[in-house]
């Protein structure tokens, strides 16, 4: 099934009801929204010459022309490149070039970026501007039939957040991205036509994906008017829009439910924030569920496949009396409808139930392959199965506690030592905002354990006092050897904390001891 059909089907169903809104103003209705989905295909088609299968990528801000751009060229059977918009410019050559992307959908904010690119990648044909005259004369084409897809058609290379080396492009399906909406509705929330999707965070990751689902059920996709999402904004869109859901990335939960603006408002018309990418800790998720309520699901998910690896449901984030509370909040939840989830040793053997390893999945959201890269494609799906490079462990009841990265994970020793663990411990710190924990090379132990830390506005705590909080809570050999108190830490356009900028630092740089 092409998943444009999701478009075409509610033009008629839904047909004046609202599709696409822009803060609290109708975009475009189902109808219109339709008519401009098949207008765009039959330009990208017919004016720009493309063919089925050819890549056309989108280097914008969250805009409704994204999703038109997006259903417009599923629309057409050609392939979307999403592309986070933030990244740098050589870093966006480098996408449109291994994709072999022929067109290019940008926004004013970008044009000069993009538009440089045709004279260096090779591929890249023509760049087209949206919003404006070129885009409408182009959605205002007659409209063409919905090409059908094959399941295992491309629908979107999906380029990975890159914190280690060059992005891959996950070569997303129709069939991929439809398991991953109808697992959306197993699994995290049943949608309808009288629900909406704030789409706050880039759509070339999270949002987008979980766009997909409320598409498919008529859902309005709102887009917020301001670049980051605040407390008061959010108040004023979800009375605007009942029965709203976002994907946030933790460090944007965290954010919003510190806003005083939150504090004691009215959220009974916010159905879910769906919050996962990177590690939410403890302390974190305590505090969200104080500002927001019963209103959290985690995933844990990749972009190889596509946010669906485990969920923590909102009822799991409920109970205040379960003993088992604290494992269940740090927990990445259980293995989704769709999908097998195994942890396993190096060779590839399942691990017993406690037992910590990689983890793997297999299921019809797995991606195809990296795009262009048989050999990667090869060592990641070995067996069969996504070998996700992350380390977890299974508990008695099902439910996956991630540890690290393999690629985090710090052996001192001889010992493992997991940085989330000491994270963890060293966030219940009252003077620590934020945390990351990495390895440096030593000569005595191979490698020593040392923190970064944020403290909390006008204070600094003392490395005594950060011992002492760690040694209260795990093993002695665990607590960071150095201390480097910054302002902030490094992260992607994604929010995820770049490790390897920190671990390319504590080589130049003195410590506190
Ligand atoms: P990406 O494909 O860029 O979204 O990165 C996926 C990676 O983000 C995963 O392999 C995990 O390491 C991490 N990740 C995703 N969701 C979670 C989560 N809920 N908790 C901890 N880490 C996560």
């Amino acid at each position: 099934m092409n998943l444009a059909t999701w478009v075409e089907r509610h033009g008629r169903d839904l047909r004046h009801r609202p599709a696409l809104a822009t803060g609290d103003r109708v975009h475009a209705t189902w109808e219109g929204f339709a008519a401009r989905t098949a207008g765009v295909a039959a330009g990208l088609r017919g004016e720009h010459g493309l063919v089925p299968g050819d890549r056309v990528a989108i280097v914008m801000k969250n805009r409704p022309e994204y999703l038109e751009a997006m259903y417009g060229a599923w629309h057409a059977g050609l392939v979307a490149v999403p592309v986070n918009a933030r990244l740098h410019r050589d870093e966006i050559a480098y996408i449109l070039d291994h994709s072999g992307t022929r067109l290019v959908v940008t926004d004013a904010e970008h044009a000069d970026d993009v538009e440089a690119l045709l004279d260096t990648v090779e591929s890249l044909q023509a760049v087209v501007l949206a919003p404006g005259e070129q885009w409408d004369r182009l959605a205002g084409a007659s409209p063409m039939r919905l090409l059908d897809r094959r399941p295992d058609d491309a629908a979107w290379l999906f380029y990975t957040s890159g914190t280690t080396g060059r992005p891959k492009g996950a070569t997303l399906t129709h069939r991929n991205l439809l398991m991953a909406s109808l697992s959306y509705f197993a699994d995290i929330d049943a949608v309808s036509a009288d629900d909406s999707v704030l789409l706050a965070a880039p759509l070339s990751h999270g949002a987008g994906l979980y766009g997909l689902p409320h598409v498919a059920r008529g859902a309005v996709s709102v887009f917020p008017k301001s670049a980051a999402l605040d407390g008061p904004e959010l108040l004023t869109l979800t009375n605007r829009w009942p029965g709203m859901s976002f994907f946030a990335a933790p460090i944007m939960v965290k954010r919003l439910a510190a806003d005083p603006a939150l504090a004691g408002a009215d959220l009974s018309r916010l159905k879910t924030i769906i919050y996962g990418g990177a590690p939410m800790y403890l302390e974190d998720l305590e505090a969200a569920l104080e500002a927001f309520g019963p209103r959290l699901a985690q995933i844990y998910g990749q972009g190889e496949t596509p946010m669906t690896i485990t969920a923590l449901s909102k009822a799991d984030h409920a109970p205040r009396d379960d003993p088992r509370r604290r494992d269940r909040l740090q927990s990445v939840g259980l293995p989704r409808t769709d999908v097998e989830v195994r942890v396993v040793d190096p060779y590839d053997r399942e691990l017993p139930v406690g037992e910590v390893g990689e983890v793997v999945v297999r299921g019809d959201v797995v991606m195809a392959g990296y795009w262009g890269q048989p050999e990667a494609t090869e060592e990641t799906l070995r067996g069969g199965w996504l070998h996700t490079g992350d380390v977890g462990s299974f508990d008695d009841d099902g439910y996956l506690t991630l540890r690290d990265r393999s690629k985090d994970l710090i052996i001192s020793g001889g010992m493992n030592i997991y940085p989330r663990e000491v994270e963890e411990a060293l966030l219940t710190h009252p003077q620590v905002d934020a945390v990351a924990v990495v390895g440096r090379p030593d000569a005595e132990w191979g490698e020593a354990v040392v923190a970064f830390v944020v403290a909390a506005e006008g204070v600094q705590p003392s490395v005594d006092a950060l011992d002492r909080t760690c040694t209260e809570r795990i093993a002695r050999f665990k607590r960071p050897k150095e201390y480097y108190f910054v302002e902030a830490l490094p992260t992607n356009n994604y929010g995820k904390v770049v490790k390897r900028e920190l671990r390319e630092r504590v080589r130049s740089q003195t410590a506190h001891r």
